[in-house]
């Protein structure tokens, strides 16, 4: 969950999640949509994926077991070289190195490396691996983590505090840190057609490998009303959101449509006409989700 995320935002996810699955037998008979369904609004959705695809890994590989080796973790999707480091130290103690985003950018100070170099992350790792120690490996990951979380800030390193101040290369150096200009993010128009009758809505698993792969969205094309016979007057309604994802923008139009009663639909495609009391159980998208909340 904290892959691109802050502990802040994690956190209530977080909470509903290990309440849901305490353990890893609780998880065992989860479906991809109940994992997908409670990281509704966290988003990177792979993750979601991941941890459905390594849990059933789990199951059959290793008897519900969590793998306790470097090089059974490495295998698993969603775990790369940090994650893996990170687990073997402090989960099980054996001195293994880390190099997650904060890490990173302690060791680089303390360092004082030029992080603009084409081969920093291999100048880094080997650093890591040097600093690792063999002893104490729980209390140094769980430490350099911290420190880089909340001490050895990205804008405002509290060298003051810093219990490495007197060996970090960069300690009290009025150092200017160069922020990558964010590149404006491309935009997309989606026009959406959201079926509802009685409080149910007519929603499809998208199964593109794009964004919000997965997850229960509306019908996302314009041939929705010539591709069903509309027997019946419906109340429509338009509504327009802008979404921000990680790479892109997204302008959003959704066609609320109103009909009488639900009706079946010719569709290659997974749907599902879903009750409003029922969302909790399926993977939807933020905004969607919250159109669906607020509509009558
Ligand atoms: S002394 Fe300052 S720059 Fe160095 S690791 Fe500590 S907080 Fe970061």
């Amino acid at each position: 969950m904290l892959q691109q995320t802050q502990v802040k935002t994690v956190i209530p996810f977080y909470k509903k999640f290990i309440k849901k699955y305490p353990n890893l037998k609780s998880i065992s008979l989860a479906t991809e949509d109940d994992i997908l369904a409670l990281w509704t609004g966290l988003g990177f959705y792979r993750r979601a994926k991941n941890i459905y695809r390594t849990k059933e890994i789990i199951k059959k590989e290793y008897k519900n077991k969590f793998p306790s080796k470097y090089e059974e973790l490495i295998l698993l999707p969603g775990i790369g070289q940090s994650t893996a480091g990170a687990i073997m130290s402090i989960a099980y103690k054996e001195s293994y190195p880390i190099l997650d985003a904060n890490v990173k950018r302690v060791i680089s100070r303390y360092k004082k490396i030029n992080t603009n170099k084409n081969d920093v992350v291999k100048t880094l790792w080997s650093l890591s691996k040097n600093l690792t120690p063999e002893k104490n490996i729980f209390e140094y990951t769980q430490g350099i983590m911290d420190l880089g979380a909340t001490i050895c800030n990205i804008r405002s390193p509290n060298c003051l505090n810093c219990p490495i101040n007197k060996k970090c290369k960069s300690a009290f150096k009025n150092f200017e840190i160069q922020y990558k200009v964010k590149k404006e993010r491309p935009k997309k128009k989606i026009f959406f057609t959201l079926a509802h009758s009685k409080k149910s809505f007519l929603l499809f698993k998208k199964n593109e490998k794009s964004f919000w792969e997965s997850l229960w969205i509306p019908y996302d094309g314009e041939d929705f009303k010539e591709s069903n016979i509309l027997k019946e007057p419906a109340k429509r309604k338009i509504k327009t959101i802008n979404h921000a994802l990680s790479h892109m923008e997204l302008d959003i139009t959704i066609e609320i449509v109103d009909y009488k009663t639900p009706f079946k639909i010719k569709s290659n495609l997974e749907h599902q006409w879903i009750n409003k009391n029922q969302i909790d159980n399926y993977g939807l998208p933020k905004p969607i989700r919250t159109i669906i909340e607020n509509h009558d």
